[in-house]
């Protein structure tokens, strides 16, 4: 129970941002349509209401409506949970305005007012939080009910109950709407970053990398950046499989992608391209910086030897660097940094090589 409450209460950080942009775009698209809708039923009011009192309300209407459309401006400088605060507040409040500059009018029977409170209630299903958060943001319209069903005066009719319950129902349906779609997202990011990102090592994927190199390529050419790859192959890796079991080598494989990813600047990528073969994609590092960058990895790989069952594996790696030439496909890139790759492995291994050839025309011009 305590387990499925504590569960139930978090928003998984890597989902929080996914989770705000949401909520915002919510807001972002209720809030106008409300405003409208706020404005418009001055002429319901208008219909059933003295002119007098039709003007008062006329402007705590404008106010409604001005506070749903700054809230709607104003949302990216607040956190999401005080925009659906502030979002279901303003309504609340308005109506409660209303309430007051009526007098003691039992608004339950005016024309449209005994749903308000309802109609908050049901917008709150729209936003994906955790219950907690619902039921807390329902207190507004609870407010705003009971200030209603206060107003008539004691004693409460079974009308009045009849309307709490439903508030009650309405509040219940809303927060487990909103707790399962909170979850659903939850499971919806998880699901596209697994299909992103390899299992065993937790690197990128092929599929990742691939759309990946694309966008750096598009922006290289674009800004004149130059953008280069390391091709990465563990070191007689099959003896380990052998010496220590299969088991073991997966341990080794994760240990030395976790290096990489470490060594790595947040704007690279490390990808796992095959069985024991990495890629890293470097943007906007020139070939000399990149060989640099190579040697840190691969000396950090040599001195952190993975451990299985308490026996330490070391293990060394050799690398190939490649810088894009804008001239070449994706497939040409890959090909010469596995190229450099091979001469780095005929060279006696635990080394980084840099592919040569057409690299002096690699970078793109600037400007
Ligand atoms: P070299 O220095 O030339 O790269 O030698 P090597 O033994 O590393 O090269 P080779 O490509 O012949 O062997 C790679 C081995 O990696 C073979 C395969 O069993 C192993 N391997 C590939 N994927 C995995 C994996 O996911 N887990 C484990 N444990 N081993 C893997
Ligand atoms: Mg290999
Ligand atoms: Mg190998």
């Amino acid at each position: 129970m305590r387990a499925w409450l504590a569960s139930s209460l978090r928003v998984p950080s890597a989902c929080a941002d996914a989770r705000d942009a949401v909520l915002r775009a919510r807001v972002r698209a209720l809030a106008p349509v409300l405003a409208a809708l706020t404005l418009g039923w001055i002429a319901l009011d208008a219909a059933v209401m003295p002119t007098a009192q039709v003007a008062r309300i006329g402007c705590v209407r404008v106010a409604i409506a001005a506070a749903l459309l700054a809230l709607s401006r104003v949302r990216r400088h607040l956190s999401a949970a005080t925009t659906l605060r502030a979002f279901v507040w303003v309504q609340a409040l308005g109506f409660g305005a209303i309430q007051l500059l009526l007098g003691h009018v039992d608004l339950a029977g005016v024309a449209g007012y005994g749903l308000f409170p309802f109609v908050i209630v049901a917008q709150l299903a729209l936003f994906p939080a955790p219950w907690p958060h619902t039921l807390r943001a329902a207190i507004a319209p609870a407010a705003a009910l009971a200030l209603m069903l206060g107003w008539a005066g004691p004693p409460l009719t079974p009308a009045d109950w009849r309307d709490a319950w439903l508030l009650v129902l309405l509040v219940g349906v809303a927060a487990w709407t909103a707790q399962a779609q909170l979850r659903l997202l939850v499971e919806l990011l998880g699901a596209r970053r697994d299909a992103g990102h390899d299992a065993l090592t937790g690197l990128a994927n092929r599929r990742n990398l691939d759309k990946r190199l694309a966008t750096e390529q598009a922006r290289a050419l674009r800004h004149g950046t130059p953008l280069s790859v390391l091709m990465l192959d563990l070191d007689r890796f099959k003896r380990v499989n052998d010496e220590y079991g299969h088991a073991a080598g997966d341990t080794v494989l994760a240990s030395a992608a976790r290096a990489l990813a470490d060594e790595l600047r947040a704007i690279d990528l490390g990808a796992r391209f095959g069985g024991e073969e990495f890629v890293a994609l470097l943007p906007d590092t020139p070939l000399d910086d990149a060989t640099r960058a190579a040697e840190r990895i691969r000396r950090r790989i040599a001195a952190t030897p993975a451990t299985y069952e308490g026996v330490e594996i070391p293990v060394t790696v050799s690398i190939g660097v490649a810088q894009w030439n804008v001239e070449e496909d994706t497939a040409g890139l890959i090909a010469r940094a596995d190229g450099a790759l091979y001469a780095a492995k005929r060279d006696g291994r635990d080394r980084c090589v840099a592919a040569t050839g057409s690299d002096a025309a690699a970078t793109p011009a600037r400007g």
